[in-house]
């Protein structure tokens, strides 16, 4: 291995003492990918410092929440601004009005937000609603969707439960799973049987309009307008998980570039500009239920946070001032494109899907995959490689071949053209 890691190794021995795996976050452990982590002194841009020194162009961006890369100055001031304001009231203040508003504004059909400290408690929050409004228990999911560790949720999840082989967690009581079925990406007969058979029993379809958390399975919109129209015609509630796309792919995500609108849409990573933020949100009439309107309960003592609503504000001041979205779709078709003549010229078992600033390369032969019965399992190993090769000429990858990465606006022209050159010597290391 070209960088030397002897510092991290160091701070890995003394998390495995104190942090289960020696993290905050499985994945986070390189269990997939072999080695230990990288520890992290300090990050600006797109690039972060290990604490040996070593440099790193990352497309991690935390897993997401960073379109504008890190730090951002205008982020920062906001965040700094607001923390000599005081670091949590407890109680009203103006700018949970102000983010909001950007998110009624942007997204279809949304009149009213509820702001959580995670996207974890979104999903379950936006479940819990769609349970009380319909009255009814059952939950439907994609496999390869992943929603947060919520217990009924936690069932062919994708994200960090991928790695580790497992469908479903510990700890999950059955009970809990079995009100919860799943059904693959991309099938609309299956879900139609489904439907016609317990679809009076279904209270909430959730899914990832663009599914990124086992690898990038990017949906044909007559998948998704088949779930708006069952989901309807049976009384259950649509809800997209935004919590990635959710002003990355557009300002109206998933649901503005498909132009379907689900019933409830839950957010996170962008909205809260790197500080911990969920937001669920949909038509007035079911949040009536909601208490203290109603009897429907969900609540947290650190939601709608100044601090991280400044930081959700900033990033989305930056969006939309800056065109920012224009401009990362140039830079990812620049990704993409230099991409795709490395993998035409070397011909190997690999391919490449993109989405806007999201992109994912996968280890094996055919079209990209539309559901997560279709990416192989035996994939892991020309990626470890490949992760590594990129490693040592300081190019930072997820640690998951299931994993997807991100552009940020603070990628230069300049960094994609490198990291191209990166991959094409780290593809032909790779097999
Ligand atoms: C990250 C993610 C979540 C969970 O959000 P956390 O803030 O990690 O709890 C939920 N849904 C999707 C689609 C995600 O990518």
């Amino acid at each position: 291995m070209a960088v030397n890691t002897s510092r991290s190794n160091e701070l890995f021995d003394r998390a495995l003492g104190l942090l289960p795996g020696g993290v905050s976050s499985p994945v986070r452990a390189f269990r997939a990918v072999g080695g230990s982590p990288i520890f992290i002194a300090e990050a600006e841009g797109a690039y972060f410092t290990d604490v040996d020194g070593n440099r790193f162009l990352d497309f991690v961006g935390s897993w997401g929440p960073l379109i504008l890369g890190h730090a951002h100055p205008e982020v920062v001031a906001a965040v700094n601004a607001a923390a000599k304001r005081g670091l949590t009231y407890g109680a009203p203040h103006e700018a949970e009005l102000d983010l909001a508003e950007q998110v009624t504004r942007h997204y279809p059909g949304v009149e009213r937000v509820r702001f959580t400290s995670s996207g974890t408690e979104a999903t379950m929050s936006a479940i819990r609603l769609a349970r009380g409004v319909t009255s009814r228990s059952r939950l439907v999911k994609f496999s390869g969707c992943y929603h947060g560790h919520s217990d009924g949720l936690l069932v062919a999840a994708g994200s960090g439960a991928v790695t580790f082989g497992q469908p479903s967690s510990d700890g999950v009581p059955a009970e809990v799973a079995a009100l919860t079925t799943v059904l693959p990406l991309d099938d609309i007969a299956a879900f139609e049987t489904f439907m016609s058979e317990a679809g009076k029993e279904v209270a909430a379809v959730i899914i990832e309009p663009i599914p990124a958390n086992n690898g990038l399975l990017l949906q044909r919109s007559e998948f998704l307008e088949s779930l708006r129209r069952e989901t309807t015609k049976h009384g259950a509630l649509l809800i997209f998980d935004e919590v990635i796309s959710g002003f990355r792919v557009h300002l109206g995500g998933a649901a503005s570039l498909y132009d379907i609108q689900p019933d409830l849409a839950t957010f996170g990573k962008i909205i809260g500009g790197g500080m911990p933020v969920g937001a669920f949100g949909g038509a007035a009439e079911h949040f009536e239920n909601l208490a203290p309107d109603g009897g429907i309960y969900q609540a947290g003592t650190l939601s709608g946070n100044p601090v991280a609503m400044a930081a959700g504000l900033a990033t989305i001041d930056v969006l939309t001032k800056n065109d920012v979205h224009t401009r990362l779709e140039a830079l990812g078709q620049r990704l993409e494109d230099g991409v795709r003549g490395i993998l035409d010229a070397g011909s190997w078992p690999a391919g490449f899907v993109r989405q806007g600033s999201i992109f994912w390369f996968y280890f094996f032969d055919g079209e990209a995959p539309r559901n997560a019965e279709s990416v192989a399992s035996d994939a892991a190993g020309p990626y470890s490689t490949f992760f590594r090769a990129c490693l040592d000429e300081g190019v930072y990858l997820a640690p998951s071949s299931y994993e997807v990465g991100f552009l940020s606006h603070a990628h230069s022209e300049s960094d994609v053209d490198r990291a191209v050159e990166v991959f094409a010597r780290a593809l032909s290391r790779a097999f």
